[in-house]
């Protein structure tokens, strides 16, 4: 990762580099703000997998991976940084934002979560044991769990790299797989093929019902591609499941404003592409009013 990177500040970050997210940047990289998007995933990869778009107005019956390519290509003629990964927790601080990423935190003045939509359901005992033997970081939280047992909620390869850091300080790593693509894990972690169905404890995780077997773990750590947007940032309002926000796109955090798919339905990329415009044009009007000496 680059060193400025980090000692940087920001006016804004983008999380997300889907249709919203892309939208979102190089509106503020015209209103002249110095903005960072944060994509772990690779960008606009939901739309790539789209075979044909139809309505999307003036480009008839598109390729997904014909739009998506478009897009990155706009957007990469703004020379706008893209860091390859994923925003663990949002802090809201004195002096801004502070974006945790695993690794470091980065600092910027606002924030827009353009974040797609979370396939997987959550699991039975998921919120209730949360922060008391579920985590959604390894980095941050496998400390904890030095030298007991421990299960890794594997559904995409990223879940490999912190499946591999545990093994490192834990006594036993599973690997409940949730997906194929587990290149590269460390043969001491045991990998289980069989699909979790609840977590349970008293008042700690004491174990995970594995296709109705108890596998005993004191941490699950689940690795999903997207974190439940109230999972990142504390005080985020959600309704209906999806992040509360205004006509303006601001959310119920200041300094924050949400775009496209994680706003609510339809779950459309004219919709992603129109939000991510109006939220940056909004945050970029929020820096330039709170600007000392206006
Ligand atoms: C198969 C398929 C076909 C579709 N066909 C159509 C169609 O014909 N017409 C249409 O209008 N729409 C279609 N869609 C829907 C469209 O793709 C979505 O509405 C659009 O991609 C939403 O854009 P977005 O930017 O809000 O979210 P996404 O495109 O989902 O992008 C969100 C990005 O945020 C990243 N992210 C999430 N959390 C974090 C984090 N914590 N840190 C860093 N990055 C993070 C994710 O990796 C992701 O890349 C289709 C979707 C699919 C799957």
């Amino acid at each position: 990762m680059p060193e400025n990177i980090l000692s940087s500040s920001w006016d804004i970050v983008v999380i997300g580099g889907g249709p919203a997210g892309l939208s979102a940047a190089v509106n503020a990289a015209v209103r002249n703000k110095k903005v960072l998007v944060l994509e772990h995933q690779g960008l606009c990869r939901k739309v790539a997998w789209a075979e044909k778009i139809n309505n999307y107005l003036g480009l008839p019956a598109i390729a997904g991976k014909d739009l998506a390519a478009a897009y990155i290509r706009h957007f990469k003629e703004f020379d706008i940084p893209v860091l390859e990964k994923r925003a663990e927790m949002i802090v809201a601080a004195s002096n801004g934002l502070m974006i945790n990423i695993g690794t470091g935190d980065i600092q910027a003045s606002a924030v827009i979560l353009a974040l797609g939509v979370i396939f997987q359901q959550a699991l039975p005992g998921e919120e209730h044991f949360l922060g008391r033997g579920i985590s959604y970081c390894a980095t941050c939280d496998g400390p904890l769990y030095r030298g007991r047992d421990v299960a890794v909620l594997a559904y995409g390869h990223e879940a490999v790299e912190e499946a591999n850091f545990l093994a490192e300080i834990c006594r036993s790593v599973y690997l409940l797989k949730a997906t194929d693509d587990i290149s590269g894990l460390r043969p001491e972690v045991r990998i289980i093929d069989k699909k979790p169905q609840a977590i349970k404890g008293d008042d700690f995780v004491t174990h995970v019902i594995v296709e109705g077997e108890e596998l005993p773990v004191e941490a699950v750590f689940i690795m999903r591609p997207t974190l439940p947007a109230q999972r990142l940032l504390f005080g985020l309002e959600i309704e209906n499941g999806f992040i509360k926000v205004g006509h303006d796109l601001s959310s119920s955090v200041a300094g924050v404003w949400a775009a496209g798919d994680c706003t609510g339905k339809p779950h459309q990329i004219s919709k992603a592409v129109g939000e991510g415009a109006t939220a940056a044009l909004n945050a970029a009007k929020y820096l330039e009013e709170k600007r000392p000496g206006r």
